[in-house]
């Protein structure tokens, strides 16, 4: 039996040097091997003519050695080795460094296979240690080679020789493991090939056979998954239902200000989830700004003078202290009692809070993690709320639900994804958009800056301090870094209080001080007492500070999209004129592109299209920072019409199948059952 488990210690060409460099890697068993996939791909299937081709290309020639091989030693450990060689349509000059066995393999008229980066310098080719074989070897050239995600100490090669090991033993061996059926109606090869040729391709067509049979996999059983616990909650018709007598307009017409159309609608499907027999699973989705926490509120008011208690769990202590004060501020006149609970509180205070909550006499608790823990014991609880759903994962979510029976459940987001692709994403919940923002909202100017222009961002920043306004400066890291060229908040601050901005009050906040000093800072620039204040994304979410009028982030170029947009939303949030001012280095055209998305739209839809599309390309961030499941293969963009052909797919499937139980389905069934007891197991 072929034992996919297996240790790789097992497999041929693996000593325990290697074991350790692989499991850096997150490879541990066989089926880890098989698993890992090029990162790219080079095609050294056909040459090329000397004469077609174009600067920095990467080229296989067959050439032959027409001058005897030059050996130069330039200094201690630096010898160099130069031929020219012919194709006939073209010399190249090829060089070597420190390459001692080239001395042996290369002899003056005898032809070769090279491989390598070919430059043109007006018009005299040249290459620089280019891979050399012979005419009848086809070991590194002659095909399309995999490229991996080393470590260090790992080479390609060898990497490249245990995958083929790992290969060459499952051969004939690896089970299928999606429906014979499914194969057939959707033109997909078998799982043996797909992985065979997802590492070894001979061309390129047989590439995309062996992507589109993997990524078709990889989304097919997400999407089953997602619809089978959406089943499960529906079906499930054993969620609380809360009194039909609270209404939530007693709330809404008491509010100092109106809410908006879409706040409004969102209620309503809240308010009829909340009501019905149904738990509710509700993705709550939102741009910055748009007004997620006055609906959580209205909710939570519902849920408390139904009889139930509460939990919102929010990413940071911060976030968690400034949802205690808005909630206070709507709520505190319906005597509801709200309380909360950080890391950061004493003990006597906190095991008051907790012996409190078991009683019931706490109806909303607001937290971070803490929220989590085991001695965190609620009397009744009926509603969580998570914000800023990204920060979390499934299985936390998941912990802070079973401390109810059946609570109902929103989580917040204000990654605003297309509507079609969280309907796909998010298949597992019923989704919620508010897709507009108060009214009276500025928009926020954005520039995007060079070094050049610093003296005027920074006369400019003052100018606005002068006039009574509040300053953030975001910088991609805490201290400074050699191996990383970027700004960090330390190295800022110093700057900033010694020299530019000494007569002001410069302030900094990053996430490895402690939660009090944070806190303490951050109640300090609340109350204005703070001119300057750098952080790193710390305060990317939902800090609400509106006399704070401009966001300048150092290093834009290091931040995705969606983040810089999240950033953006910290001004913008009181009565006066607000700006962005965003600073890069580089100019490459990726880079110029994003800039100007973010100046010419404030509208975060397009946003985080524009981001997913450019990301396509392989920039920067992976889908962690979006709150969007990873895919190994499938990739969210490039995909997007195999996601939404799965999605009608996988529903035919169930509909017709609900429980997996026909024995066609018995593949799907395997999956699902052990991923589904992969989320329970927590
Ligand atoms: P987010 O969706 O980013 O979490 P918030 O809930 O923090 O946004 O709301 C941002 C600000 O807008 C808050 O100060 C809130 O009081 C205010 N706000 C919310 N809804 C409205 C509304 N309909 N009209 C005016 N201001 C509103
Ligand atoms: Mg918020």
């Amino acid at each position: 039996m072929l034992d996919l488990n297996k240790n790789i210690q097992y497999i041929k060409g693996v000593g325990p040097a290697r074991v350790k460099l692989l499991n850096k890697l997150g490879i541990h068993t066989l089926n880890d091997v098989i698993n890992y996939y090029p990162r790219t791909y080079e095609d050294r299937s056909k040459t090329k003519k000397l004469s077609d081709v174009y600067d920095g290309e990467e080229i296989l020639i067959i050439a032959k050695v027409i001058t005897k091989l030059v050996v130069r030693k330039i200094r201690k450990g630096l010898t160099i080795y130069k031929v020219i060689v012919s194709d006939n349509s073209n010399n190249c000059e090829i060089t070597w460094y420190n390459q001692e066995y080239i001395k042996e393999k290369i002899r003056q008229g005898n032809t070769y296979k090279f491989y390598g980066k070919v430059s043109n310098k007006y018009g005299k080719l040249e290459m620089n240690t280019p891979i050399v074989e012979d005419m009848n070897v086809s070991k590194n050239t002659g095909k399309i080679v995999p490229i991996y995600s080393l470590t260090n100490n790992l080479t390609q090669n060898v990497l490249r020789a245990i995958v083929e090991n790992a290969i060459k033993e499952i051969s004939g061996r690896i089970v299928e493991t999606l429906p014979d059926y499914i194969l057939k109606e959707y033109n997909l090869c078998n799982l043996e090939y797909a992985i065979k040729k997802i590492h070894f391709p001979n061309n390129f067509s047989e590439y995309n056979i062996a992507r589109k049979r993997l990524a078709f996999e990889e989304i097919m059983i997400m999407q089953l998954l997602l619809m089978k616990l959406k089943k499960n909650y529906n079906n499930e018709l054993n969620g609380i239902q809360f009194d039909k007598n609270i209404k939530m307009s007693h709330v809404i017409n008491d509010l100092p200000y109106k809410l908006t159309k879409a706040q409004l609608r969102v209620l309503e499907e809240i308010d009829s989830d909340m009501e019905s027999k149904k738990c509710m699973n509700r993705l709550l989705q939102g741009d910055v700004g748009s007004g997620k926490t006055v609906v959580s509120i209205i909710a939570s008011y519902k849920a408390v003078k139904s009889g139930m208690q509460v939990a919102i769990m929010a990413p940071t202590a911060i976030l968690a202290s400034q949802h205690l004060e808005e909630f206070n501020k709507i709520l505190s006149k319906y005597d509801i009692k709200c309380e909360l609970l950080i890391s950061s509180i004493t003990k006597k205070n906190k095991n008051e809070i907790l012996e409190k909550l078991k009683n019931g006499e706490i109806d909303i608790i607001i937290g971070t993690h803490a929220l989590l823990e085991e001695n965190v014991v609620f009397n009744k609880l009926g509603l969580v709320v998570t914000d800023e759903q990204h920060r979390f994962g499934v299985k936390q979510r998941e912990k802070i639900i079973s401390k109810g029976t059946n609570p109902d459940t929103i989580v917040m987001t204000a990654t605003p994804i297309p509507r079609t692709l969280a309907l796909i994403l998010y298949a597992d919940l019923d989704i919620s958009i508010i897709d507009e923002l108060p009214p009276n909202r500025k928009k926020i100017d954005t520039f995007a800056v060079t070094k050049s222009l610093e003296n005027r961002v920074n006369n400019f920043i003052k100018k606005q301090i002068n006039e009574g306004r509040q300053v953030y400066v975001v910088c991609p890291l805490v201290e400074e870094s050699e191996e990383i060229n970027a700004k960090s908040v330390l190295e800022l601050a110093e700057k900033y209080k010694n020299e530019i901005f000494k007569d002001y009050k410069v302030e900094y906040l990053h996430g490895k001080m402690k939660a009090k000093e944070k806190d303490e800072i951050m109640e300090e620039f609340k109350k204005g007492n703070i001119d300057i204040l750098i952080s790193t994304t710390v305060i990317e979410v939902g800090v609400n500070v509106p006399n704070a009028s401009i966001m300048v982030v150092e290093n834009a170029e290091r931040f995705g999209l969606a983040q810089l947009h999240q950033l953006r939303g910290r001004v913008g949030r009181g009565e006066y004129k607000s700006y962005c001012i965003l600073k890069y280095q580089g100019n490459s055209d990726v880079i110029r592109q994003r800039m100007k998305i973010m100046q010419d739209t404030n509208d975060g839809f397009v946003i985080s299209e524009k981001d997913l599309e450019l990301r396509g390309s392989g920039e920067f961030f992976g889908t962690k920072q979006h709150g969007l499941p990873e895919f190994k293969i499938a990739n969210i963009y490039q995909d997007m019409e195999m996601l939404k052909s799965i999605q009608s797919i996988a529903i035919k499937i169930l509909n017709e199948d609900p429980e997996l139980k026909l024995e066609k389905n018995i593949r799907f069934k395997k999956i699902i059952d052990s991923k589904l007891k992969e989320r329970i197991d927590l």
